[in-house]
């Protein structure tokens, strides 16, 4: 295998085997864009490594040659006493993961080269500057050493000599601190710093390897399910150096503005500073803006390229560019992360820009991003108290009490409490914490700073730089605006606003929700004449609308009020994909069940208990199936847990065994009731008297609901309505359950039909939920009209979870351990659960072709999971009121 390549011989679509940095590394070298030489070695190295322990060793050949052709097109030689070639080692892995793994520049300084360096560049404080940071990255990232002792040091140096910059050192103040970072390194580690630059470089390659298994990089694509076993590429690529003095600088831009999707100048730049400066906060930056000040050439070749770029990929990139000594070096670019809001109105603006086609721009936006947008604003007319305002980074309102730090940011949310995290700035150690909280709320740094690139990427709320913070986290206390906060304050954030407020303050819909809600107008006039939120709600309207005109499946909602029904077609559900029927047997019309399960069959108590517990269901029933006039509506049985309806065991045992101990005798009811209640007692209600076969065993039951359909279904069809109820058979693993309740249906629908001289064209169908179900459903489907997957129930029978007992308790290690990625109540689990889907559907459409099947449950709204429904041809999806545009996004995205 070949392990090593130079820049000109990959290319963007070779992210799998050179990682995301080195990929497009490439694309830019072959865009004859001004990229440092260098090469990638492949993630398939990094796997052999992870996988043998140790770095294989056909590379350090394939690495030498590649290094040698660097060094003869550079003229120079890495680590040369004289002239020496400086490289950085960076991390690259498929999917960008900002700031999670290692990267180390300036290798190949040491005691002689930094002499050589020094003397070529003609600026000593420079090459002391490049040497230091080389200690300081190598000790951190390869060697382990805590950052402190580095950042210690230097901030002790800086108050001797009373100076506020590190850019105010002098050469001979930097030549000390690097002897005082080799004491750090010696103590630490117990060796020397390496001189020789090759181990350098060889040690750098297998700390960028081995970061790959860092906590917080595995926690980072827990988070973004990225797999585990991809490994990163590494890049070694020519230093140019942004620290050697004013003419030179770095800085990181977009093509477009990350939160609002505008064109125009976005980015940070820092002068005479390299790298990692400006990502990480540590000295406040300037906007790119500035630079046509004071460096007009680059500046405009620069926006020549971000115009390159964009048009190149179709796409708003990022960019991470050096300039030294006047010269413009691109060190980076990807498409870059944006906020839910931007990618909307990027992928329009694009289309507009004829860039891509709408397909393309349907694929551009998520139902995750959707979903961001759907979330609470703060409330613009609530009373509050602003004591700041930053920089508007990830977009929502975050409001909770203050935390400093991990542990606080992780107790708080374990006890269900939440918090906004506050920081000077973050780093990739702050992770847990940026979990944990709700929002994240930075004193420094700009819109590409750790924190807000990291909060984007994540969806969570994000303000940055906000000064006027004096944040003490030893202490535990902000000042700001004259008041001192601890983390027994509560604050609110504004992530579209930058806002920084006091005490709880009101949240309210966003206009994405209402323009989902109740339509365009609505929406717009919700945005109050705000340009971007306008914007923004036509992009959603154009880009939903693409979707419902490509996509294949039907979008449906579960929802067993009129309430929830209404606002499931407001959101655009075309019909009930499962009104569940149990909780219009609770409440005061539970003694009538209680009554008619406790009653002997056929007697009086039974009938007349059902008879009235017929006459409340027509008028459920009634009121739905008006609401749902014109739209099908899968009416679904009464599937309870028994134990719901009937006396409580425990309680019964308690006063018999008072009357015993008293003497006194139970009544005659209590006593039956008592003998009953221990006979139907379960230890395991989930597998036991519910679904088709209480249908069954309580003979009437069913009828009556069918009856009250039936009925209902007449009566609206007189009045002129159109009602389109589907009745739908829970829990079935035989098609002789399944045959018995149609049987008695069919009956009870034409004696109704009869009775009301109107013609009832009832479907009746049945859950697939069980595993026999599934595997049997070529016969089911010789006597159901439809199916639909109940995959919750589904995921418990094929895994023999219990949902309610699994999922606190031991998934999080399972999660831990990789038995799955994700909860499969979230995800389908397609290799498990899936194919016994697609043997259903299978099996089903063996019998009857046009067999129409849909899925009720968590899963009909997740969008991963829509893409497989999609894939195997179910006809329609049935989810939550509020997921329905989620599942019109993603349904019309599975077909693009
Ligand atoms: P990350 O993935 O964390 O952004 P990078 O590999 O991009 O890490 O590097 C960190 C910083 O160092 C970036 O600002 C980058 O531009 C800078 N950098 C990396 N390689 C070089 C180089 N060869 N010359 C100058 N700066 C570099
Ligand atoms: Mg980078
Ligand atoms: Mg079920």
């Amino acid at each position: 295998v070949k392990y090593v390549y130079d820049f000109t011989q990959g290319d963007k679509d070779k992210k799998d085997l050179l990682g995301g940095k080195g990929a497009n590394l490439a694309e830019m070298t072959k865009l004859g864009l001004p990229v440092p030489p260098g090469f990638t070695i492949t993630t398939e190295a990094c796997r052999a490594y992870l996988n043998e322990g140790a770095v294989p060793e056909v590379l350090a050949p394939e690495v030498t040659q590649e290094l040698v052709k660097v060094e003869q097109q550079m003229g120079r030689k890495l680590g040369d006493a004289q002239d020496p070639l400086l490289v950085s080692v960076r991390s690259g892995a498929k999917f960008s993961m900002p700031g999670m793994m290692e990267t180390v520049l300036n290798i190949g300084l040491n005691d002689d080269s930094v002499l050589g360096l020094a003397k070529t560049a003609d600026d000593e404080r420079f090459a002391w500057d490049s040497y230091r940071r080389l200690i300081q990255m190598f000790g951190k990232t390869v060697m382990d050493i805590e950052g402190d002792y580095f950042s210690d040091a230097l901030e002790a140096l800086k108050a001797e000599r009373g100076v506020q910059a590190d850019t105010d050192l002098t050469a001979e103040d930097l030549k000390g601190l690097v002897a005082t970072y080799k004491k750090i390194f010696k103590e630490q580690t117990g060796r020397d710093f390496p001189q020789d630059p090759r181990e350098q470089m060889d040690l750098a390659i297998e700390a960028v390897f081995r970061s790959w298994n860092t906590e917080r990089a595995k926690i980072y694509r827990r988070r973004e399910r990225i797999p585990d076993d991809l490994g990163t590429a590494v890049n070694v690529q020519t230093m140019v150096f942004g620290n050697m003095g004013e003419t030179s600088g770095t800085g990181v831009c977009f093509t477009r503005d990350p939160s609002t999707g505008h064109s125009g100048v976005y980015g940070d730049y820092l002068m005479n500073a390299q790298g990692e400066d400006v990502v990480a906060g540590i000295r406040n930056t300037l906007p790119l803006a500035a630079l046509e000040e004071t460096d007009a050439t680059s500046y405009k070749q620069l926006r020549d390229i971000m115009r390159t770029l964009e048009t190149h990929y179709q796409d708003l990139c990022d960019i991470e560019f050096t300039i030294e000594r006047g010269k413009l070096w691109m060190l980076q670019t990807r498409v870059g992360k944006r906020t839910a809001a931007a990618a909307f109105r990027v992928a329009t603006q694009l289309v507009d820009e004829k860039l891509i086609t709408m397909d393309e721009a349907l694929e551009r936006v998520t139902g995750a991003q959707l979903t961001q947008l759907m979330f609470p604003q703060i409330d613009p007319d609530a009373e509050k108290t602003l004591v700041t305002k930053g920089m508007a980074a990830s977009p929502g309102a975050a409001v909770g009490k203050i935390v400093f730090n991990n542990d606080q940011a992780e107790a708080a949310a374990a006890a269900g409490v939440k918090s906004v995290l506050v920081r000077r700035e973050t780093n990739p150690d702050d992770l847990p914490g940026m979990v944990a909280a709700e929002g994240v709320l930075t004193a420094r740094g700009g819109k590409t700073s750790h924190a807000a690139v990291v909060a984007r990427g994540m969806g969570k709320t994000c303000v940055v730089g906000a000064e006027a913070l004096d944040i003490n986290e030893e202490e535990g206390v902000v000042k700001v605006a004259g008041h001192t906060l601890t983390a027994d304050d509560v604050i609110a954030i504004d992530g579209t606003t930058g806002e920084v407020f006091l005490g709880e303050v009101a949240v309210q819909d966003s206009p994405v929700t209402t323009y989902l809600a109740d339509g365009l107008e609505a929406g717009l006039a919700a945005a109050g004449g705000d340009k971007d939120v306008s914007e923004l709600i036509a992009a959603v309207d154009r880009l939903l609308s693409h979707a419902d005109k490509v996509r294949r499946m039907q979008v449906r909602a579960n929802a067993d009020t009129p309430l929830d029904s209404e606002r499931a077609v407001a959101f655009g559900a075309q019909g009930i994909g499962l009104c569940r029927t149990e909780h219009m047997f609770l409440g005061d019309r539970r003694p009538l069940v209680e009554r008619a399960i406790l009653s002997e069959p056929g007697s009086d108590a039974r009938t007349s208990a059902l008879t009235a517990l017929e006459e409340k269901q027509k008028g459920d029933f009634l009121e739905m199936l008006k609401v749902m006039s014109g739209l099908p509506m899968t009416i679904r049985l009464i599937d309870p847990p028994l134990h719901e309806f009937l006396p409580d065991l425990t309680s019964l045992e308690i006063q018999a065994a008072v009357a015993k101990a008293t003497g006194d005798t139970l009544d005659d009811t209590t006593a039956k009731m008592l003998i009953e209640v221990r006979r139907l007692h379960e230890q395991n209600p989930m597998l036991g008297l519910r679904g088709v076969r209480l249908g069954l065993y309580l003979e009437g039951l069913f009828l009556l609901q069918i009856r009250a359909v039936a009925e209902a279904t007449a009566e609206l069809k007189k009045q002129g309505l159109d009602p389109k109820p589907e009745i739908m058979v829970p829990l079935v693993g035989s098609v002789r359950e399944l045959a018995l309740i149609r049987e008695q249906a069919e009956g009870a629908i034409a004696e109704v039909s009869a009775n009301y001289g109107v013609d009832l064209d009832i479907p009746i169908g049945c859950m697939v939920e069980l595993p026999r179900a599934a595997m049997t459903a070529e016969d089911l489907a010789t006597e159901a009209d439809f199916f639909s997957f109940g995959t919750n129930d589904l995921t418990q029978t094929v895994w023999g979870f219990s949902r309610d007992d699994v999922e606190g308790v031991f998934f999080p290690l399972y999660i831990e351990e990789g038995i799955f990625g994700v909860s499969p109540f979230e995800t389908i689990d397609v290799h498990g659960v899936g194919r016994v889907v697609e043997e259903g559907v299978k099996r089903g459409r063996s019998t009857k072709p046009d067999l129409k099947l849909g899925v009720c449950g968590e899963h009909g709204g997740d969008p991963d999971s829509i893409h497989f429904f999609n894939s195997i041809g179910l006809n329609y999806v049935s989810c939550s009121p509020f997921r329905v545009p989620v599942a019109r996004l993603e349904a019309g995205r599975a077909t693009v």
